[in-house]
């Protein structure tokens, strides 16, 4: 819940005060009003401040608010970014796939201590639109994260509760800024490795890692090409004991398989490198591999050009977004919307035509 504003004590106090003014001037319910929203945005920006000063039980509450669905919120979500945003962007963001088993909560706790040890602030973000509220496939349970989930400079939160992939992939991208804002420096976002998600988790990060394993012989099974072709960096998890052998050919099968893909845009030539989150070992070559990642990106420019990019892309998505929303929710348009459906199953009537219609009548009212 949002903290009691000060405000609200003084203006308990002022109401008696206000009570002796004339009539005439504001009706007890204008009154109401403009103290409901003094209030509200006294408490925003106290929100917004305390965000900003490192406070992360607020910065908790502050994703909250902006996960949350209730439609008198979404303006008060949109003062609290309008708030942090200049003090957002100076971190590094990193996409984490890889296929269920493979080892990324393991490997979030391992590089994500690695990173604290070195007093790094971390926070970890996950975007998984298959899960529902309490009940998260993934982040939902922090077994794997016991010591990044009680370091006082790590923050763990998981996926927004389930609903369309756009919807969770943009409240986590708001997410993302509110944790730089509030001082993280490396923002871990996890995603589980199937796909659709990881295109969304890919228009948010700087760089994509992606958590392999050594298989059977068929180093590549599971992993969808589509996602290999995105990664910066091929983490081959559970390089230890008696699998090293087999993961160790499996980096070389990889990093063979990365050379035949087209040059990302960046111009960075994709590694991949053995890593045991079990052991904790590789962390320091991963790191490495993102500093070097990161200096070649803001040398050559990509690094400012591609959040540019990513920003183009999502103010495209939300337009989408909320303009689908208006449409659909419309009076007029949901009126006709059951008749044209009708026209078009009987086909009297073409689904282009019907479309344009609908969007017709739409734009008239
Ligand atoms: P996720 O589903 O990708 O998040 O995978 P988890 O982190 O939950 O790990 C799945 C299983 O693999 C767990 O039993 C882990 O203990 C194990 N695991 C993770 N990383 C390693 C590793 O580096 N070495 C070994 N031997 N096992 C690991």
């Amino acid at each position: 819940m949002l903290p009691i504003p000060r405000i609200l004590v003084s203006l308990t106090k002022a109401s008696s005060n206000m009570a002796k003014a004339p009539q005439n001037i504001h009706s007890k319910e204008v009154i109401e009003k403009i103290k409901a929203s003094r209030a509200v945005r006294e408490t925003v920006d106290q929100l917004g401040k305390s965000v900003i000063q490192g406070d992360t039980n607020a910065l908790a509450r502050a994703i909250t608010l902006i996960e949350s669905s209730h439609e008198g919120d979404s303006k008060q979500a949109e003062e609290l970014l309008r708030m942090v945003l200049p003090f957002s962007g100076k971190s590094v963001r990193v996409g984490i796939s890889g296929v269920p088993g493979a080892g990324k909560s393991t490997f979030i706790e391992a590089f994500g201590m690695h990173l604290i040890r070195q007093g790094k602030k971390v926070a970890v973000l996950a975007v998984d639109p298959s899960s529902e509220a309490g009940k998260g496939s993934i982040l939902g349970d922090k077994t794997r994260m016991n010591s990044l989930a009680s370091s006082e400079l790590a923050f763990i939160r998981p996926s927004p509760s389930s609903g369309a992939l756009g919807g969770v992939a943009r409240k986590t991208r708001e997410a993302i800024f509110l944790c730089e804002a509030a001082g993280f420096e490396y923002i871990l976002v996890e995603t589980v490795g199937v796909g659709q998600s990881e295109t969304a988790v890919h228009s948010m990060v700087d760089f994509f890692l992606l958590i392999a394993i050594a298989g059977a012989g068929d180093e590549l099974q599971g992993i969808k090409r589509g996602i290999m072709e995105m990664a910066d960096l091929v983490v081959v998890n559970k390089s230890d004991g008696d699998n090293l052998p087999r993961a160790k050919a499996a980096r070389q099968d990889i990093q063979r398989a990365l050379h035949f893909f087209p040059e990302l845009p960046s111009g960075w030539i994709p590694e991949a490198v053995l890593a045991s989150s079990l052991e904790s070992s590789g962390m320091e070559e991963i790191q490495d591999v993102i500093s070097r990642f990161t200096q070649h990106v803001q040398t050559n420019g990509y690094f400012a050009e591609h959040r540019k990019e990513q920003s183009r892309w999502w103010l495209k998505e939300t337009i989408q977004h909320l303009l689908n929303e208006l449409f659909f929710n419309q009076e007029e348009v949901k009126d006709k919307l059951v008749l044209t459906e009708q026209q078009v199953i009987s086909q009297q009537v073409s689904v282009t035509e019907a479309a344009r219609q609908l969007i017709q009548l739409f734009r008239t009212k």
